[in-house]
């Protein structure tokens, strides 16, 4: 089934220069770039992506990362989108990401691991909508 996901490319990566490797990566899956945006979220914009982890000890630390610099937020699309892209994304904790994974390549620590991805239809609807309106959709 064609699904959509939310993909991030946190303020680690962008700063280390590395937007245009990690699309490559998005592309050579098949995951689609639908939408794009470089943006830089305030702190309370973080905290509203992030509400599912308010009570978690690190919220506020992560929250503080977030909108510590830009940002580039993409809506990929492909067959199984959400699952493929968690795969290739690898384990939240870098040391712990498997071989061939974008954390794995791309994170430093288990906060600043490159990247986003949204974990299942549910989350997916809620964090596209966060970050696109309908008519920002093109046309494919
Ligand atoms: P994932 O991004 O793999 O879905 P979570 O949803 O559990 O992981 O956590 C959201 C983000 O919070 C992670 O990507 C990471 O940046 C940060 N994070 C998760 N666990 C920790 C932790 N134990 N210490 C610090 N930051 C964490
Ligand atoms: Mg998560």
């Amino acid at each position: 089934m064609t699904e959509r996901t939310l993909a991030i490319i946190k303020p680690d990566a962008v700063g280390r220069h590395l937007v245009g490797a990690i699309i490559q990566r998005y592309e050579e899956a098949g995951l689609i770039p639908l939408g794009m945006k470089l943006m830089r979220l305030t702190k309370a914009q973080a905290e509203g992506f992030y509400y599912v982890h308010k009570q978690r000890p690190f919220f506020d630390s992560l929250c503080s990362f977030m909108s510590s610099g830009p940002i580039v937020v993409l809506a990929l699309a492909g067959e199984n989108a959400i699952q493929r892209h968690r795969d290739l994304m690898g384990a939240t904790d870098p040391a712990k990401a498997a071989e061939g994974t974008l954390r794995k390549a791309f994170g430093t620590h288990i906060e600043h691991n490159a990247v986003h991805g949204s974990d299942s239809p549910e989350s997916a609807q809620y964090e596209l909508g966060y970050f696109f309106s309908a008519l920002e959709w093109p046309q494919r």
